[in-house]
């Protein structure tokens, strides 16, 4: 699918900078990322894009469902192409992520949401090391 179409699809203005990013980004491969690695990739491209506008860009992109940002702690933020429900290992020596399916995890014991809230979803990450 051309990403006009998407960008169009999720009522976004297809800007040079979005036509550009979602090029790189939104090819229907599974991809998870960084703002860095993108800005790096645009550049070896012969572009010159700000981190704060590919940020700008990547977040508006994960408002409008595009892109999903990976909860993790530590300061960087990761983004993935894979939108729908699904856990990740997160391999400790390369910082790597790779997808787990959400049937390859099932919970025998699931702690009491707090009175007031609800389940907004539950994602899995199995750190793992060599
Ligand atoms: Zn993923």
């Amino acid at each position: 699918m051309d990403v006009l179409k998407k960008l169009r699809d999720v009522k976004l203005r297809p800007t040079k900078q979005r036509i550009l990013l979602a090029n790189l980004i939104l090819d229907g491969k599974n991809k998870h990322f960084t703002a860095e690695t993108i800005q790096k990739e645009v550049s070896t491209k012969g572009h010159n894009i700000s981190l704060a506008t590919i940020y700008n860009c990547l977040n508006k992109f994960v408002n409008v469902g595009l892109l999903k940002q990976i909860d993790q702690q530590g300061e960087v933020t990761i983004f993935d192409t894979n939108v729908s429900h699904h856990h990740h290992f997160l391999n400790q020596n390369t910082g790597e992520l790779t997808d787990i399916e959400p049937n390859e995890i099932t919970f025998s014991k699931f702690p009491k949401i707090p009175r007031g809230f609800q389940n907004d979803g539950v994602e899995v990450l199995i750190k793992i090391r060599d």
